[in-house]
């Protein structure tokens, strides 16, 4: 998986993608990070790459000519139209299955705005994909590209060892992860579960996926509707259900 970040911060990018999981899969190959300052595209002599809104208004919006030319080139040498992610407040909120679908990729473009955003016709002419990391304002798309390539790349084949596999963690089958125990055994006079020390596999198992479905129905109710259950799981969850009363619209137990 290659990576190009279009930004005006391009050490933010690198420097916070630069280390742990992410930064050991780059050093190994598995990944590559490409920051693409869209400065150097600046077509004045003060590398200012922002002016005034048409129309007035707070702010300065990104001019569309850096952004537009910064793209290309890097088409040029790729030689082909690779997927450009618009990092935006506006856009669909990311999400694990949207991780998994940017997964199979071979080239991602990250397009970060600043200030008041980005010209419209620049977005009109190169944006694939209009992606937001939730319901709130940030100054700038670097941390959401962030966010979003370190998903990403957990899901990149080779990027995780076996031991930090994101096969079942949370929103695998639209569930929360179950609780996590580690020593000592006894912490403050609280036990781990007496099942995780039982070395019975299947009654391991089976505490695991009722625990995750305790949590979600807690914590994330509405993802319980898309959850995937077997015929006694879903009883489990109608037996929670009735117990605390639930009165929740979105969970369909058949
Ligand atoms: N004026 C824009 C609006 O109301 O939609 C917001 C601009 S914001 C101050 C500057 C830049 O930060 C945006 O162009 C975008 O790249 C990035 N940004 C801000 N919040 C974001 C979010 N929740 N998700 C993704 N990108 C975001």
């Amino acid at each position: 998986m290659n990576y190009h970040i279009l930004t005006l911060f391009p050490e933010m990018v690198l420097e916070g993608l630069n280390t742990s999981i992410i930064g050991r899969a780059v050093e190994r190959g598995t990944i590559s990070i490409n920051a693409i300052n869209i400065r150097d595209y600046a077509m004045n002599k003060h590398k200012q790459v922002d002016d005034y809104p048409y129309g007035g208004g707070a702010g300065m919006v990104m001019q569309p000519g850096p952004v537009c030319d910064s793209y290309e080139e890097l088409c040029r040498k790729l030689n082909r139209r690779p997927r450009v992610l618009y990092m935006t407040p506006q856009g669909k909120v990311f999400n694990q299955s949207i991780a998994r679908e940017l997964a199979k990729e071979e080239d991602l473009v990250f397009l970060c705005g600043h200030y008041e955003g980005i010209d419209e016709r620049a977005l009109s002419l190169i944006v694939t994909d209009c992606l937001s990391i939730g319901d709130y304002v940030l100054t700038g798309g670097e941390l959401p590209a962030m966010v979003m390539i370190d998903c990403i790349s957990r899901l990149v084949p080779g990027v995780l060892s076996n031991e930090e596999s994101a096969e079942i963690e949370s929103f695998h089958d639209n569930l929360l992860e179950y609780p996590q125990y580690t020593r000592p055994e006894e912490f403050r006079g609280m036990k781990v579960p007496e099942v995780l020390l039982s070395g019975h596999h299947k009654n391991i198992e089976t505490w695991r996926r009722r625990e995750s479905i305790k949590r979600t129905l807690e914590r994330r109710p509405d993802l319980l509707a898309d959850a995937v259950l077997t015929k006694k799981e879903q009883e489990y969850l109608r037996e929670i259900c009735q117990e605390r009363a639930c009165t929740e619209d979105h969970i369909v137990i058949e």
